[in-house]
């Protein structure tokens, strides 16, 4: 099997058996956008603990493309820190640009969005779910990362860090 269906094949996978795609009650940070192009809409919902990600979801629709990379977003990011996570998008960003040749180790199944490359109208596609993680983690900031200070129960910065971003 050439490289290029194998990464088909997960990218179908992920589509049609979607990982951690519920509503997260809860959750501290949730943002969602769409992408117009392709009428994909995407929600990323995250509780951090500890400047941690401790739990992701994601909601939406759309094509195959923005589903799966939504559904290998949560598996990738979830149990890393802030920081990681952030680092991680970055990362895939740069796959989708050209400019970084993933590892397996680090991207696991997420190397399979590689294929997308070649076909430009779809990165966006490939890239709002990690659009809309980054935007919703900003809002845990500084107090997300320097923040053991509160001493035990983390309330963050506000209870509803909710934005509908998706008018741009
Ligand atoms: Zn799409």
């Amino acid at each position: 099997m050439a490289l290029e269906d194998l990464y088909k094949e997960v990218i179908l996978d992920h589509y049609k058996n979607p990982r951690n795609k519920r509503p997260l009650p809860g959750a501290e940070f949730s943002c969602s956008k769409n992408n117009p192009l392709c009428g994909d809409e995407i929600t990323v919902n995250a509780h951090v603990v500890d400047g941690r990600v401790a739990e992701v979801t994601f909601e939406g629709s759309g094509c195959s493309i923005s589903q799966a990379s939504a559904s290998m977003l949560t598996e990738a990011v979830t149990g890393k820190t802030v920081g990681e996570a952030e680092d991680l998008a970055r990362d895939v960003r740069g796959m989708l640009g050209g400019e970084v040749e993933p590892s397996e180790e680090t991207f696991g199944d997420l190397v399979a969005l590689k294929g997308v490359v070649k076909y430009p109208v779809r990165i966006k596609c490939a890239v709002l779910s990690w659009d809309v993680l980054q935007d919703a983690l900003e809002d845990t900031g500084d107090a997300g990362v320097s923040g053991e200070a509160a001493g035990g129960t983390r309330t963050s910065a506000s209870g509803e860090a909710i934005h509908a971003l998706g008018e741009s």
